[in-house]
């Protein structure tokens, strides 16, 4: 089932669990725009080269659609679609002003060079830069994009509409970007995965993990659950898996992996197929790469007994009913990696004060958030009778329904 669909057949049990009525309900799955834009560069050896770029704005009704922008091999309008509609339903689970919308472009970013690289984004910027802003779509890192992108978004937008340092988050600091925002999709794990083991009893300590992807999200959790004692007894990404059993030396794995791309190779550990990752013996595991990664065909040998998903939608809705019935706990994603888009908001609200938060206050408001969150979460299991899954999205729907109601239909 690809993305869109597993995202849409989400969105319907959970409209269905609510008993949305039918005029809401496709009001609610529609999205309010969606652009194609082609962006056409010369590579740095004067050849062109043309690629599509796309920016999907799901839902406003909650305040400025808000979504990361992604470049990817994989991306198709169908992806980005998707992707669009878990923002809407993150950013309402999380309780942030905001709708959602999500962008890409369908490029290999490790095939280009930093001035390509700048050339493209600004191409892209100029292509959609009348349909974002600061009170209508603000746009942030995700898979493939960095500090970097975001600066080159900030200055190309800035020449069409003066200074803004609003239009993105996830910005360099040097440039109105908070402090903490890097790490806050990884530290936002930390604090669900933390407020989920609590309800079982359990701390970070004495846990051991299994940590799918070690790219920004993936390597922050990595840090992080170590250092509060966490064992991580696996970690794969694009270049191969490594294993050890008594648990890795995430700081010595973060510098092998800056000084050679990858897990691959790491001294400290042995080397696994990256393919049966998932079926590594662990207590949680926590995907944190592509969507869809967790399918039928190895959610029958997973071992953990909670999955916090890092990543969006690593797992189809398939492997969701055969890890239902095996009893593992899943966090889902729209609650689970709400921590980026949490602290894009605190940056956010920090440009428009013209102040700026120590890395402390940033910290501890996300611990308040992520929290918070879980607790509306379960309290919409409990009302009905629902897994996590459920209760997110309902939590979700249930928010962004409200503010539609109340905005009401007159044209
Ligand atoms: N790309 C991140 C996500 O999927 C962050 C989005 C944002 O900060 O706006 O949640």
């Amino acid at each position: 089932m690809n993305a869109l669909a597993a995202t849409n057949r989400n969105f319907k049990l959970a409209s269905r669990i609510l008993g949305l009525d039918a005029k809401l309900e496709k009001s609610l799955l529609i999205p309010f725009r969606e652009i194609k834009v082609e962006c056409t560069i010369p590579k740095d050896d004067g050849t062109l080269v043309s690629y599509v770029g796309f920016r999907v704005q799901h839902d406003n009704s909650r305040g400025p659609m808000k979504g990361g922008v992604r470049y990817h091999p994989e991306v198709d309008p169908d992806e980005v679609n998707a992707l669009a509609q878990l923002m809407t339903w993150k950013t309402a689970v999380a309780n942030i002003p905001y709708g959602g919308a999500k962008g890409g472009i369908g490029c290999d970013p490790s095939d280009l060079s930093p001035s390509e690289l700048e050339r493209l984004t600004r191409v892209f910027t100029q292509r959609i830069h009348d349909l974002i802003g600061i009170h209508t779509d603000v746009p942030a890192p995700d898979m493939g994009t960095n500090a970097q992108t975001m600066a080159w978004i900030l200055d190309e937008y800035s020449k069409f509409h003066g200074h803004s340092p609003a239009v993105v988050t996830g910005k360099p600091i040097d440039l109105g970007g908070s402090l903490g925002r890097d790490a806050a999709t990884g530290r936002g794990v930390l604090f669900a995965t933390e407020a989920l083991l609590k309800e079982y009893g359990k701390s970070i300590s004495g846990q051991r993990f299994v940590i799918q992807g070690f790219g920004n999200v993936g390597s922050w959790a990595s840090q992080l659950i170590s250092d509060m004692g966490g064992k991580i007894v696996a970690v794969s990404d694009i270049t191969g898996a490594i294993r050890n059993k008594d648990g890795i030396d995430i700081p010595s794995l973060l510098r092998h992996a800056q000084e050679t791309r990858g897990v691959k190779g790491f001294s400290g550990a042995d080397a696994i197929d990256p393919s049966s990752i998932f079926a590594e013996d662990c207590d949680v595991l926590i995907p944190a790469a592509l969507g869809g990664a967790i399918n039928r065909d190895n959610a029958v040998d997973i071992k953990a007994k909670f999955i916090v998903e890092a990543a969006n939608h690593p797992t189809d809705p398939e492997a969701d009913e055969i890890l239902k019935k095996k009893g593992v706990v899943i966090l889902p994603d729209i609650y689970a990696n709400s921590g980026g888009v949490t602290v894009s908001y605190f940056e956010w609200v920090q440009n428009i004060q013209g102040f700026m938060w120590d890395e402390n206050r940033v910290n501890s408001e996300l611990k308040t958030y992520m929290t918070r969150g879980l607790k509306d979460v379960k309290e919409m299991c409990q009302t009905h009778n629902c897994d996590l899954r459920m209760g997110a999205f309902t939590l979700g729907l249930n928010r962004v329904a409200r503010a539609t109601l109340l905005r009401g239909w007159e044209a």
